[in-house]
């Protein structure tokens, strides 16, 4: 290893990012490169897209494809171009994502519903699909899938969101056994509320306001969760680091699926 590569965690290491524009994927996609990896950015955001790569200045190193996941043409191409441009694909990471819109079980709306899970189950099962077609003859691999801390915590998201979601983990326990016999890894990364736009656009807040309402639901206080910590969290699971870690949901939620604090704030509201 030599002084400039020391430290980079995913040298050599090629990775195709969905939902790459902006957000965690964008935040994941800038570590990569960091750490040495080549990346495709794939989304439907074909401005910020190519403005992320400008940004980074390295055109060898990271690259802009425009793919909807929920289109199989779209990302079959998306799988290609990573393998053409770059000579294979190490790491699958299948993070785009939309949420619902549901508040309770009556005004679910159905589109929104078939919506969500087109973007978040379907594309996450596309995505893996075209991975696994080229890992598998390299017999190596990783995939990973941006879950969500409601797979583990219930009651707070939206059920289109949720069912997703949970669809997404099951099928990555489900591969991992598949896929273990070609070295393949999958795993899933389940975050707590990130004050990303996809959460500050859907309740109408600023990020400072997010962050405050985050931050006083949080369980872990005195810091708070950010896309680098997600990133980071996908760093690990792509890298060599965690050669031996499948089949897991890595739930980054700062402790806040352990409890239910809805008892001591009843009895806080009336004894205080
Ligand atoms: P974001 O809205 O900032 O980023 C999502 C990205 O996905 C966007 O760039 C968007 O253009 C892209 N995308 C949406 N539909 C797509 C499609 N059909 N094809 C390709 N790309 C598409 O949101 P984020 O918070 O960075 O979300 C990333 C992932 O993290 C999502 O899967 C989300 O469900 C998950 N997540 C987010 C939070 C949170 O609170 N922000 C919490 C848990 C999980």
């Amino acid at each position: 290893m030599s002084a400039q590569t020391e430290g980079r965690r995913l040298e050599g290491k090629v990775a195709l990012i969905t939902g790459g524009a902006r957000g965690i994927g964008e935040t994941a996609a800038r570590l990569f490169v960091k750490h040495g990896a080549k990346v495709l950015i794939a989304d439907i955001q074909d401005e910020l897209g190519h403005s992320v790569c400008q940004e980074l200045q390295t055109p060898d190193r990271v690259n802009y494809v425009h793919c909807d996941v929920t289109s199989e043409s779209d990302v079959q191409h998306a799988v290609d171009l990573a393998v053409s441009l770059y000579g294979k694909l190490d790491i699958m990471f299948n993070n785009a994502g939309i949420c619902g819109s549901s508040n309770t079980i009556f005004d679910s709306n159905n589109e929104t519903f078939k919506k969500v899970m087109e973007v978040v189950a379907f594309g996450g099962y596309l995505g893996a699909k075209h991975a696994a077609r080229v890992m598998v003859p390299a017999k190596k691999g990783c995939i990973l899938f941006t879950a969500s801390s409601v797979t583990e915590c219930f009651g707070f998201g939206m059920h289109e969101y949720v069912m997703a979601k949970c669809a997404i983990v099951g099928f990555a326990k489900n591969l991992a056994v598949e896929l273990g016999q070609y070295g393949i890894r999958v795993n899933c990364i389940s975050p707590f509320a990130v004050a990303t736009p996809l959460m500050t656009e859907r309740f109408g807040l600023t990020k400072e306001k997010a962050d405050e309402v985050i931050g006083s639901s949080a369980t872990l206080k005195e810091t708070a969760l950010e896309p680098e910590d997600i990133a980071q969290t996908a760093l690990y699971l792509a890298s060599d680091e965690s050669k031996y870690v499948s089949g897991i949901n890595l739930v980054v939620d700062g402790g806040y699926g352990l409890t239910n604090p809805t008892f001591p704030m009843a009895i806080k509201s009336i004894l205080f």
